[in-house]
């Protein structure tokens, strides 16, 4: 993807309704792209800005290390997707496993009947 669609998607990564792949493949490129990176920090700091100011809270927050920790949980919400994912193919391919074993099972237990 180039640049201006990763842009373009900041807005979806803010308000989280971006998928996991696409969330990660968002952090990796945010973080090797300055540009990207910069135009996140001034869309985050909008939203973040104009919710503390609705809310009346105190605006002197550090929004650059705000964001860092917004990134760093994203990244760890993929970890574990992905590690919930392996997992899940894992049991799949032990039922997997299982079903063929079962499958052969019968099989031999049908010949052995008949022999
Ligand atoms: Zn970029």
């Amino acid at each position: 993807m180039v640049c201006r669609e990763w842009q373009r998607r900041i807005p979806d990564f803010l308000n989280n309704r971006m998928s996991p792949q696409e969330q990660e493949d968002f952090i990796a490129h945010v973080h090797t792209c300055g540009d990207c990176y910069e135009e996140l920090e001034i869309m985050y700091m909008l939203a973040e800005g104009l919710e503390e100011l609705e809310n009346g809270t105190d605006t002197s927050f550090n929004f650059k290390s705000m964001l860092d920790n917004k990134l760093k949980q994203a990244q760890l919400r993929c970890d574990r997707y992905r590690c919930f994912e392996k997992i899940k193919e894992m049991i799949m391919g032990i039922m997997y496993g299982v079903t063929v074993i079962g499958i052969v099972m019968q099989l031999l237990a049908l010949f052995s009947v008949r022999g």
